[in-house]
């Protein structure tokens, strides 16, 4: 598996409202992308900094993981997320390691990237996200 960096962290979060100022203040810097994954049932809101981007999460739906997520382990970092090569050799490199996956397959995610997540239970308790531009 080729990783090149740590492409963003993502952070839950109950309101984006109150989550956005915050870490715009914090990092010194503007928010430039808020976009909803309806697959995800979010609405994401990303800042860079550097090469790596913070994603904050805001939940658009009980149903969402992420609600869930908050629900159990209040607000807080939720996934990293690792820049590959390519999504689908990262998850087959990672399954031939023994990792699970929570994703077989590459799906959407957000600022038009393929991802798939691989199981925390796999990675001592870390939500793993392998992500590309591509496939
Ligand atoms: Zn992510």
């Amino acid at each position: 598996m080729e990783i090149s960096h740590i492409e963003h962290l993502g952070i839950a979060v109950k309101s984006l409202e109150v989550a956005v100022p915050l870490w715009e203040q914090m990092l010194g810097t503007k928010c430039y992308n808020i976009e909803e994954v309806a697959d995800q049932k979010v609405k994401t809101a990303f800042l860079k900094v550097g090469q790596t981007k913070i994603e904050l999460l805001e939940p658009t739906s009980e149903e969402s993981t992420i609600a869930k997520f908050i629900e159990n382990r209040g607000e807080g970092i939720h996934h990293i997320a690792f820049a590959t090569s390519g999504t689908a050799k990262a998850l087959k490199d990672a399954e031939a390691m023994g990792i699970r996956l929570i994703d077989q397959a590459p799906r959407n995610g957000a600022e038009g990237l393929r991802i798939g997540f691989v199981h925390p239970k796999s990675t001592l308790g870390v939500l793993t996200e392998l992500c590309s531009t591509q496939d």
